[in-house]
């Protein structure tokens, strides 16, 4: 007979999973009830209200949907997104361009606003294609692009797609629960965030809301959502408020009892607290790194504090630094994607990973492996 696994405890620093905090893990280990049960509904009604706080808004259409962040990127697409309209995406990183690819397979045209990575979205060259665009209806953003460690300001540009008479999809996968995101007094009308960043929890779930005019916006399409499972007219009969919560598919109920933890340890830390705590370490990882002549890529403004990337020193092998942090020191830290491959390390310090003696000892185990 082969043995269980055990996995090995490290310090999760890439760019996540981060560490799960132990509430939830013990909040996941509880025996598995019916989907259907009367108990679990309750749970689903205060998951939907939990995460209405943390995404700062009364939109009633606030749920978690069965699976991982694409899979909320691509619910959010292709409710959206119709056959044959056209869609501006913003791309300055991996995740801008998968959600291009996405808009691609919805049958739709994506109308590429590029920008250098590393660098927040430029919001006048965003205005510019709705400009020379009037038939757009569907904007798409990231917030917090994890594969750079770019902030955009997406108030702003929530601000110009209104001036537009467009929709916004807007990725907050990374920034739910690490900056401050404010989905109704910033006006965006459709998000999709992960559980497995900021919010402590392991990955699976996808937190998702859309506001009245999106929900309108859907119902008015002229064809059908190419997606069954993520049809929302068709998950709401589970999920939505006074559906008749019918079978739609087998809910992940061991994964919505951890959800529901970690979203009740951020409300008990009050979210603000939580940005604040993000932005103090931050800071600090930010100070420290320099102290041993590794500088943050991204300029200032524009930094997450919850994901930094810095460039590898010349003569460095980045990958064999990568192994011994994990291997040594059970830190895992990330590599650079796409074309900051090779030439970059990320560090998340996210959620539960947030915490002062994670930087200690992340940037002794750095001290010690870059000076041998
Ligand atoms: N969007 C961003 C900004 C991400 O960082 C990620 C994952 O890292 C995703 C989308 C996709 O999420 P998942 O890997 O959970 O499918």
């Amino acid at each position: 007979m082969r043995n269980s696994f055990i996995p090995p405890e490290r310090i999760l620093m890439g760019p996540g999973p981060s560490n799960v905090h132990p509430r939830v893990l013990e909040a996941m280990a509880r025996s598995t009830i019916g989907h259907l049960d009367p108990k679990f509904i309750e749970l689903m009604d205060d998951i939907k209200s939990l995460l209405k706080y943390v995404f700062r808004t009364e939109n009633e259409v606030t749920f978690a949907v069965s699976g991982p962040g694409s899979v909320g990127m691509e619910t959010c697409l292709v409710n959206l997104v119709e056959p044959g309209s056209k869609v501006v995406v913003c791309i300055n990183g991996v995740f801008g361009e998968r959600m291009k690819s996405i808009v691609e397979r919805c049958g739709a045209a994506p109308i590429a606003v590029e920008d250098e990575w590393g660098k927040a979205i430029d919001v006048q060259k965003f205005e510019d294609a709705l400009d020379a665009n009037p038939d757009v209806k569907v904007t798409a953003f990231v917030h917090a692009e994890t594969s750079t460690g770019a902030k955009s300001d997406i108030k702003t540009l929530a601000e110009i797609a209104h001036k537009y008479d467009c929709l916004t999809i807007a990725d907050t996968v990374t920034s739910l629960g690490g900056i401050p995101l404010l989905i109704d007094e910033w006006n965006i009308d459709a998000s999709y965030s992960g559980t497995q960043k900021c919010l402590s929890c392991p990955p699976g779930l996808s937190p998702v809301t859309f506001n009245d005019r999106t929900v309108e916006f859907i119902k008015n399409r002229k064809t059908q959502v190419q997606s069954w499972f993520m049809d929302l007219n068709l998950v709401l009969g589970y999920w939505g408020s006074g559906a008749k919560r019918t079978y739609h598919h087998t809910a992940p109920v061991n994964a919505l009892y951890g959800l529901h933890e970690a979203l009740l340890l951020v409300k008990e830390e009050g979210i603000e607290n939580a940005w604040d705590r993000h932005k103090r370490n931050g800071k600090l990882l930010v100070k420290e790194l320099e102290s041993i002549g590794l500088p943050p890529m991204v300029k200032e403004d524009e930094r997450l504090p919850e994901l930094t990337s810095i460039s590898v020193p010349a003569g460095i092998n980045e990958a064999e630094v990568r192994a011994k942090l994990l291997n040594e020191y059970n830190i895992e830290i990330g590599a650079g994607l796409g074309t900051l491959a090779g030439k970059v390390w990320r560090i998340g310090l996210m959620g539960y990973t947030s915490k002062e003696e994670n930087i200690t000892t992340l940037v002794n185990a750095l001290k010690n492996i870059l000076n041998n």
